[in-house]
């Protein structure tokens, strides 16, 4: 846990960071972690390589109908500009693309990491890009690796292969960290850098 009452660690936050079965089977492991860790303000503190249960995998995605809804809804969307017309309403498609998900996720392995740093969210968030491939920005993981988007996934009735889960704040980290990592799984070290990076400056 950090200790926000110590100079170094109150600029610091953990992120969550999953590597999909997808990521996985094409043998990006290695390369997505390098785009982590070659930022230099981010500090791997956990790693592991596990199949989740169904029962994790569940709980990792969103379950409230806000989120199926906005599934359904962008899929529907998308239906409607090909000139075809899903009957089933914004809930069941998303209900159902959530199912996929979840399945997809226990065919893993997976590779799950903790990163911790200053706005390690938001840095972490930058580095994978955008949820869609397609929309990702080169020199994202997502942009650079993929090639897939949701229309192509959901034509081929299979989830979409974006390679990682990136938490998207620091409390939703938090959480995360919970589900994923037992406390003796996350190990406290010193980086070379991090007194630079952290420390307060004096200058004499
Ligand atoms: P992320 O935080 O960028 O991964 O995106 P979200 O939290 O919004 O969604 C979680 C995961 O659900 C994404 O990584 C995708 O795998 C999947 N997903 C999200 N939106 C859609 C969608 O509209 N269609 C499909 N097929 N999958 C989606
Ligand atoms: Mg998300």
């Amino acid at each position: 846990m950090i200790d926000h009452k110590d100079p170094i660690s109150m600029k610091q936050e953990r992120a969550f960071i999953m590597i999909k079965p997808d990521g996985v089977a094409r043998g990006l492991v290695g390369e997505i972690i390098q785009r982590f860790e070659r930022t230099g303000g981010l500090k791997l503190t956990a790693l592991k390589m596990f199949y989740p249960d169904y029962e994790q995998s569940c709980k990792h995605y969103d379950n409230s109908d806000a989120w199926k809804i906005k599934l359904g809804t962008r899929t529907k969307d998308a239906q409607k500009a090909q000139g075809r017309e899903d009957p089933r309403d914004p809930i069941e498609i998303g209900n159902d693309i959530q199912e996929k998900l979840r399945n997809y996720l226990c065919q893993g392995p997976v590779v799950a990491m903790i990163w911790q740093g200053n706005q390690a969210n938001q840095l972490c968030r930058k580095i994978t890009g955008h949820t869609c491939p397609r929309d990702a920005a080169p020199g994202t993981v997502r942009g650079d690796l993929s090639v897939d988007d949701y229309d192509l996934s959901d034509a081929s009735n299979r989830p979409m292969y974006n390679l990682l889960h990136c938490s998207d704040s620091p409390e939703n980290a938090e959480l995360e960290i919970k589900r994923w990592f037992k406390e003796d799984e996350i190990h406290a070290w010193q980086k070379l850098d991090e007194a630079r990076l952290y420390e307060i400056w004096k200058s004499n």
